[in-house]
């Protein structure tokens, strides 16, 4: 669309992840020559982090590099046909009328922030990695330490650390995996019980093929002797693993905020946002996907779907239209418990498909291909240019409330 103003508009995107890339794609759609994109990240590719534990856990290196190449297309070629510029640099600070990167600055009008958030290593990129071959590189250290060792202990059992210990026994049948998670059941912020399924899923599938011992509501503290074993923090079971794999927690990659916008972010440094993604207090200045402090589960899907608001409501006040509150999405989920099977739940657990599962496969609590096969497809979504934006749209317009 054209848009009613000749006033020059700068839209400045930081961040190529989930919620960047789709908001620079769909917003050059704008075809106005006064308004002009930008997107800034510090690495010169964008990576499908739901893929990354099935894309370490590849059967060979030369899998894992192939594989890896097909999730992280670079940002030169995914912008090459549209009018988006793309700067790699990493964002130092932000004023109210420039962006700081560490060698040059770049003015906005308007500023989207999708700086995401940071994980426990292998699972997301440190601001150091700029190139594909650089994170093969960081996945093979991750990679080889695995393979050097018979026991791992995996902390964390939200649906990350879930997968991960799915794709490790699947691949790895000779060692021993223990599983620690603090609350009393796997997954417990995903409506459906599903965690229930995936335990008995580690339990039964794998008890075959590897150890896969899972540990409910204790912690897995360091001991005290400092020899790297932990001991659990009830029931005093010590643990020896020649490998530790966390997955809990994530921190909101917003520290270039802290210096001129102080106040918008939140006690956990999340950025503080209305119901129209716009930062506290600031007109020009919105903030989507996992860096936000809005309520929805920080998810890629959730990530789009904002993207997807935000767009439409930057193209509503262009037509001089009332711009919409977002109100959440519905949220579907699908957790691999391994390279070929996985859980899903429909829609805040109004739906499940274990009923489904058992009719199709007969395998109760074993996870399903049904739901592997989900998760393929949204990868292929993703990452594909046009296709994704009118799946985009169907998802936007069926799933938001
Ligand atoms: C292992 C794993 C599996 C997951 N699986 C799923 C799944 O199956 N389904 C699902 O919906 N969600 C999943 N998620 C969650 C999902 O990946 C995130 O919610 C999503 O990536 C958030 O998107 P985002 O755009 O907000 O941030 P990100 O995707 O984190 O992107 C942020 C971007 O900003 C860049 N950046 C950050 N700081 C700076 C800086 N200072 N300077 C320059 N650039 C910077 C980063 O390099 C990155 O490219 C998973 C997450 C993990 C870790």
């Amino acid at each position: 669309m054209s848009t009613h103003s000749d006033i020059p508009l700068h839209y400045v995107i930081l961040g190529a992840g989930a919620a960047g890339t789709l908001l620079a794609l769909e917003l050059s759609k704008i075809t106005s020559p006064s308004f002009r994109i930008t997107l800034i990240d510090n690495k010169d590719f964008h990576e499908f982090t739901p893929s990354i534990i099935n894309v370490l856990l590849q059967p060979t290196t030369a899998e894992l590099r192939s594989r890896l190449n097909s999730i992280c297309p670079l940002l030169a070629e995914m912008f090459k046909d549209t009018r988006v510029e793309v700067i790699k640099g990493v964002i130092k600070s932000v004023t109210t009328e420039e962006v700081i990167l560490q060698d040059t600055k770049v003015p906005y009008t308007h500023l989207a922030i999708c700086t995401g958030s940071s994980y426990s290593a292998p699972y997301k990129l440190s601001l150091d990695i700029e190139t594909v071959e650089q994170r093969y590189d960081d996945l093979l250290r991750s990679r080889n330490a695995i393979e050097s060792t018979d026991s791992i202990l995996c902390i964390g059992g939200g649906p990350v650390g879930v997968e991960m210990v799915g794709e490790l026994a699947a691949r790895y049948p000779e060692k021993s995996i223990t599983l620690v998670h603090s609350k009393p059941e796997l997954l417990e912020k995903i409506p459906g019980n599903l965690g229930a399924d995936a335990k008995a899923s580690f339990e039964e599938e794998y008890a075959h093929k590897a150890v896969v011992k899972v540990i409910l509501d204790e912690k897995a503290l360091p001991s005290s002797n400092g020899d790297g074993s932990y001991v659990t923090s009830k029931t005093n079971q010590e643990l020896h693993p020649g490998h530790v794999i966390f997955s809990r927690g994530i921190a909101p990659n917003s520290e270039f905020m802290t210096a001129n916008f102080p106040n918008c972010l939140d006690d956990q440094k999340y950025i503080r946002v209305d119901e129209f993604f716009q930062v506290l207090d600031q007109t020009n200045i919105y903030a989507i996907g996992d860096v936000s402090n809005n309520p929805d589960p920080k998810l890629f899907f959730t990530a789009h779907m904002q993207a997807m608001h935000l767009c439409k409501n930057i193209n509503a006040q262009l037509s001089g239209k009332q711009p919409a509150p977002y109100k959440g999405s519905r949220i579907s989920y699908a957790v691999s418990l391994g390279p070929e099977v996985g859980l899903l739940s429909f829609s805040d657990g109004i739906l499940t498909i274990r009923g489904v599962r058992r009719m199709l496969f007969k395998k109760a609590r074993r996870g399903s291909r049904l739901a592997m096969f989900s998760k393929h497809m949204i990868e292929k979504v993703s990452l594909t240019g046009l296709p994704a934006s009118a799946m985009n749209n169907i998802l936007y317009y069926t799933t938001t409330k």
